[in-house]
């Protein structure tokens, strides 16, 4: 037996000649969450019908509820264009719920096939008749317990009675790539969700201090990564080692070294989205949450640097990004002890370091090529969620394609 899940695009239905663009990611993106589970997928009047057999109803409606640029899905009876067969279907929709003798309901009909001949409101108001006789329940316009909707279709009637909201957003892909900052503690996987959820794809850059990159493997990095996978399918992680840089910076003092070394970390962003074609770079950096993040040493951070920085958690208070990371699934993870770089460099920056110094550390210990030597020394991890498949390799054996 085969089930129907209606899902509509919130946003995309405004982007005008864009839409088709749109669309296409979505439906991509939806194919690819459900796999196999997909029987057929139709766009249909501005809306995705997805058939799956009934077996997988739960799997499915998980992977629709995590999609990006889903606005709200439904659960629908997909029938012919007969009222004979709307009413019955109505009447199952009806009868699924757990309904009293003083349950009210409402009809909500719409058609954007004008070739069925009864119009929404004749058609609501001939089925509301019928269903409130049939069932002996009241009909209540302004508020009731349980709205059938009826959508008339060029093809088809799909009519169902519970809308399940999604996660809105743009699907993923159609903003293009970021280079994303990527720590593993709450506030960085967080930020990926949101720029996915704004369709970007980002590419995760995780700065680590372990003997190597493979026993990162074993680590929540990978845990937090195979999450959000869930969001927004392949990731790619590069880990670039810390080494290099400790080794060549000792002469770094302490209270600067925690502003020094995010500012370098943007530096090799910065190479890295050029050979991956990315367009920004992107952190879980939030204004004034620790003293390396205060405005003047977000502005030495940034400075020189010409590759846009988008930090969307800006505005955020920190329950309000916990609550996020637990809706998503990555905070478990993210609470899992680690040893990141930025525990080895000192806890207590200045809150005002000035950008001359910045500046004067950029150009005296060449971080260009600095940046070069950690990115020659990286590896990328490549993990597609559709046959679970986990793969290291050394970065410059990379072959990009966009
Ligand atoms: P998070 O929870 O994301 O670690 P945080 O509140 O702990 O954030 P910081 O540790 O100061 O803040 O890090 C600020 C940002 O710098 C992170 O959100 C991330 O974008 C980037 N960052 C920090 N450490 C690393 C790392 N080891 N590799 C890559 N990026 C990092
Ligand atoms: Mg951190």
């Amino acid at each position: 037996l085969n089930t129907y899940i209606v899902v509509h695009y919130g946003e995309i239905g405004i982007k005008g000649k864009n839409r088709p663009f749109f669309e296409r990611h979505l439906e991509y993106n939806i194919h690819q969450a459900l796999q196999a589970k997909v029987i057929q997928l139709k766009r249909l009047n501005q809306r995705l019908l997805v058939e799956v057999d009934a077996t997988h109803i739960e799997e499915a409606k998980n992977s629709i509820e995590k999609t990006l640029g889903v606005a709200w899905y439904a659960i629908v009876e997909s029938i012919d264009l007969s009222y004979e067969q709307i009413r019955n279907a109505a009447l199952r929709a009806i009868k699924s719920k757990p309904i009293t003798s003083s349950t009210t309901f409402k009809i909500s009909a719409r058609r954007s096939n004008k070739d069925f001949l009864i119009n929404s409101i004749e058609l609501a108001k001939k089925l509301g008749d019928d269903i409130r006789r049939e069932l002996n329940l009241a009909v209540n316009l302004s508020n009731p317990e349980i709205t059938i909707y009826i959508d008339i279709l060029s093809d088809r009637a799909i009519v169902y009675c519970e809308k399940v909201r999604g996660q809105g957003g743009l699907p993923v892909g159609v903003s293009g790539r970021v280079m994303h900052l990527f720590s593993g503690g709450i506030d960085s996987p967080v930020a990926a969700w949101l720029m996915m959820k704004r369709g970007c794809i980002p590419i995760l850059i995780h700065f680590y201090v372990a003997p190597d990159a493979a026993s990162i493997l074993k680590t929540k990095i990978i845990h937090i990564t195979k999450k959000l996978s869930e969001h927004g399918g392949k990731m790619l992680l590069l880990l670039i080692p810390f080494s290099p840089y400790q080794i060549a910076t000792t002469s770094i003092s302490q209270d600067h070294e925690p502003v020094v070394f995010r500012h370098f970390m943007n530096i090799v962003a910065e190479h890295l989205a050029r050979r991956f074609h990315a367009l920004a770079i992107s952190t879980g950096d939030n204004l004034a949450q620790v003293a390396s993040q205060t405005l003047s040493n977000i502005a030495c951070i940034d400075a020189g640097c010409s590759t846009p920085i988008l930090r969307p958690l800006l505005g955020f208070d920190k329950n309000e990004i916990v609550e996020l990371s637990k809706r998503i699934g990555t905070y478990e993870s993210s609470i899992e002890m680690y040893k990141d770089c930025c525990s080895i460099i000192s806890r207590h920056p200045k809150t005002k370091l000035k950008i001359e110094h910045v500046a004067y550390y950029s150009k005296q210990l060449n971080f260009d090529e600095l940046a070069e030597k950690c990115i020659s020394q990286g590896s990328i991890v490549i993990y597609n969620p559709l046959d679970e498949h986990l793969s290291l390799a050394p970065l410059h054996n990379y072959q990009n394609s966009s």
